[in-house]
């Protein structure tokens, strides 16, 4: 049975100046897969997944989460309407970056209700229980009323990750989520991504922790130079086809 994928990126270019980043990138994913964009230091990764929520605005191919689609390349659209299409696009996914960016200021608990409460108007009782319960599910519970400076690195980004989920959306973008991280605080934090992914979670991850993705991915795409040069499940990583592929894993595995 063939459904329609949830994430469909197509055709996406972008340059900064002269330097052409992407060009001409095809993503799909289902619902409920985890896919891991891997590849050079460079290669467009970030730049790939920040245009799926318009952090980057790419200079033509579309993006389609769900139901909401923007035509990048479109110039007849009016600037209203792109600001329309680009909110509905973005209230499809979550962010995780590879600095929390939690605000310092405020309590955890005070962080996860922000979006939810501030943003989406959504209830604070009802916001409140669903942020502890996202808190149990990361392994904070109990840590409510700390400040991400009472936190260690590991444990400020799942409160990043919570804070993710917390606007309850259909795709969670991460970013290197690992990468900022001391190496004894990466596995909790890839713990609790294997977790979301097996739960059911669409997840779209830029990750140079290439055993993770192995493990995790059910779809891996290698980009080289902006450009998809293989892509495939996790037998991209165990058995690469391309030349390419192949010399990356042996630099990096
Ligand atoms: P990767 O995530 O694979 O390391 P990026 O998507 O971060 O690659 O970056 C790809 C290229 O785009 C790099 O050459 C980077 O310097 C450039 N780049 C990324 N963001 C910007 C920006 N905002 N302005 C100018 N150049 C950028």
């Amino acid at each position: 049975m063939s459904t329609t994928p949830l994430i469909e990126a197509r055709g996406l270019r972008k340059a900064f100046g002269d330097n052409e980043v992407l060009k001409g990138v095809d993503l799909s994913a289902d619902e409920g897969t985890a896919t891991a964009i891997i590849g050079p230091s460079g290669s467009g990764k970030t730049t790939i997944l920040r245009s799926l929520n318009v952090l980057e605005v790419p200079d033509s191919g579309t993006v389609r989460i769900a139901d909401a689609t923007v035509d990048f390349g479109d110039a007849s659209v009016d600037r209203s309407t792109r600001r329309d299409e680009v909110e509905a696009l973005r209230s499809h996914s979550g962010m995780v970056f590879q600095s929390h960016h939690l605000f310092p200021h405020k309590t955890v608990l005070q962080n996860l209700l922000e979006g939810p409460v501030q943003v989406q108007g959504r209830e604070v009782d009802e916001a409140t229980a669903d942020a502890r319960r996202l808190l149990e599910q990361v392994g904070l519970a109990g840590r409510e009323d700390q400040y991400p400076s009472q936190l260690s690195g590991g444990q400020q980004q799942r409160v990043g990750i919570a804070r993710a989920l917390a606007l309850n959306p259909e795709v969670v973008l991460f970013d290197e989520p690992t990468s900022a991280l001391d190496p004894e605080l990466v596995g909790e934090v890839l713990a609790v991504i294997r977790d979301l992914a097996t739960s059911g979670w669409t997840l779209v991850i830029v990750t140079h922790e290439i055993r993770f993705a192995r493990d995790v991915a059910d779809q891996v795409l290698f980009l080289d130079a902006g450009v998809i040069a293989e892509q495939g499940g996790s037998e991209v990583l165990r058995d690469p086809q391309q030349e390419r592929t192949k010399q990356f894993l042996r630099r990096v595995l």
